[in-house]
C-alpha cells in the first residue's frame, strides 16, 4: 500500500493515528474513503487527502487529491476571489504550452488514479476543470502540493502566488490574520496588477 501511494504521489504518506480526527476538525466531516494523505503541512497536519475513486457507499469519487489546510484552502480561495481564474483562463487559451500542459497534467492525474481502481462513470473525469479549464484552483493545488511541481503547472501558479512552502506551518494563523489578508487583498488589487505575475 506504501509503495502503491508513492506511485500516486511523490509526497503522498500512509494516514497516521490523529489524521482523520485532524482532518475532521480541517473539514467539518469525516473524511469518506481516504487512502492517504497527499502532501502534509510542515507541522504534520494533513494537507491534501488521497481517497478512493469509488466511496464506500459506491459514489464515484473524482477528487484524487482534496485540499484539506486551512491556510491555503484560505489562500485558493482568496485568489479565486481576486478574479484569479479568469486570468488563467485567459492564459490557456493564448498559452499553448501551458494548455498542453494543463491536458497533460488531466491525463496523468486518471492514470495516478487508476492504480486505486477503475471507476468507469467517472474514467475521463479529473479535477479543478481539466482538460480544458480551469474551474476549481483548491483541486489544482492539491494535486500540485501531492505530486510536486512540474506535474500540474497551473496548480504550480496557484501555489506560487499564495507562496506555499512545505517547510513553514501556518496553521497558528487564525482567522483573525486571514481576514487581514482578505482585507489588504483587495484594497491591493488597483492598477490592473496581474493576481499570479508573469511565468516569463
Ligand atoms: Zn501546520
Amino acid at each position: 500500500m506504501i509503495e502503491d501511494l508513492a506511485a500516486i504521489a511523490t509526497h503522498a504518506t500512509p494516514v497516521l493515528p490523529g489524521d482523520i480526527e485532524a482532518i475532521e476538525a480541517q473539514l467539518g466531516r469525516r473524511p469518506r474513503g481516504l487512502v492517504g494523505i497527499g502532501a502534509r503541512c510542515a507541522c504534520g497536519a494533513p494537507a491534501v487527502t488521497v481517497t478512493e475513486p469509488r466511496l464506500p457507499d459506491g459514489t464515484p469519487f473524482p477528487t484524487l487529491f482534496y485540499l484539506t489546510l486551512p491556510s491555503v484552502v484560505y489562500g485558493m480561495s482568496r485568489l479565486e476571489a481576486e478574479g484569479c481564474m479568469a486570468e488563467l483562463n485567459a492564459r490557456l487559451a493564448e498559452d499553448a504550452g501551458l494548455a498542453a500542459g494543463h491536458r497533460a497534467a488531466h491525463a496523468d492525474y486518471i492514470e495516478r488514479r487508476r492504480l486505486l481502481g477503475d471507476v468507469p462513470e467517472i474514467a475521463n473525469v479529473s479535477a479543478g476543470g481539466m482538460p480544458n479549464r480551469v474551474k476549481c484552483l483548491h483541486a489544482l493545488a492539491a494535486y500540485s502540493m501531492s505530486v510536486g511541481e512540474g506535474v500540474c503547472p497551473v496548480g504550480d501558479l496557484a501555489l506560487r502566488a499564495v507562496a506555499w512552502d512545505p517547510a513553514v506551518c501556518r496553521c497558528g494563523e487564525g482567522s483573525q490574520s486571514a481576514a487581514s489578508g482578505a482585507q489588504s487583498a483587495a484594497s491591493g488589487g488597483e492598477g490592473g496588477q496581474s493576481v499570479l505575475g508573469r511565468a516569463e
